[in-house]
């Protein structure tokens, strides 16, 4: 199979899984909103990069307000998020310099976006994929990792770049920032780092993983106890 045909294969299956496909970060429609919580989500789950920017946007309302604040109220009002030092300084540097240098407007290129403070092509291309409708890959580390069983490149491989330059050859250019959304939606619901749920996944047909696991002759029972394991460390660290 080509990788563009995996692409396809990919691509049909997920849509069929997800027919909508979202952010998950709550940004009402507002771009520079989604800047400021694509920042915060390093190193923190969506889940409470929604709720800690509800009380930050309450407080810092738009690009104007985050500029002139003290960097200490900001770190207050993120410390929740983790790294809140160093995302603090970027929140307000990135808001300065989308005033200073871009019109307080979102840039709509990644190469733009790039020169934001604390902006790395996974932020970049996340806007414009979702701002502005352009293709653009989202490697995340569901992405990553999928994207490896499925079998677009070796499951070793990590590098961000790399990944995305594969994919963005192997994914129809319209459907990418959609695809990147399913895919992790589909990394939580069945293909976890941990316990993959091969035996119940509808790519399974064509996911080289799943192929390599069956030749190996791994049995249900072994996936279910891996899943076992997975839940009892769960619990333990609960
Ligand atoms: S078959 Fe298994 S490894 Fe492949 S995508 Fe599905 S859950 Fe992931």
């Amino acid at each position: 199979m080509t990788p563009k045909e995996l692409g396809k294969q990919a691509v049909d299956a997920l849509k069929s899984l997800y027919p909508e496909a979202f952010c998950a970060l709550e940004y009402q429609n507002d771009p520079w909103k989604l800047l400021v919580m694509a920042r915060l989500s390093a190193q923190c789950t969506d889940k409470r990069v929604n709720l800690v920017s509800r009380e930050l946007f309450e407080a810092l309302p738009d690009a104007s307000a985050m500029a002139a604040a003290p960097v200490e109220q900001i770190e207050g009002l993120i410390r929740s998020c983790g790294l809140y030092r160093v995302k603090a300084r970027d929140l307000r540097a990135m808001s300065e310099m989308l005033l200073t240098d871009f019109g307080g407007r979102v840039p709509d290129e990644t190469e733009e976006l790039l020169k934001l403070p604390g902006v790395g092509r996974k932020i970049a291309n996340l806007l414009v994929g979702d701002l502005y409708g352009k293709p653009a890959v989202v490697t995340d580390t569901h992405c990553i990792r999928i994207c490896g069983r499925l079998g677009f490149y070796p499951e070793s491989l990590k590098d961000p770049l790399r990944v995305e330059k594969v994919l963005a050859e192997a994914i129809e250019p319209k459907e990418q920032s959609d695809f990147c959304h399913r895919i992790v939606q589909f990394g939580r619901d069945t293909c976890s780092a941990r316990a993959p749920r091969c035996r119940e996944c509808p790519l399974s047909s064509f996911c080289l993983h799943a192929e390599t696991e069956r030749k190996k002759g791994a049995s249900p029972e072994k996936e279910e106890a891996g899943r076992e394991k997975t839940s009892s460390k769960k619990g333990k660290s609960a």
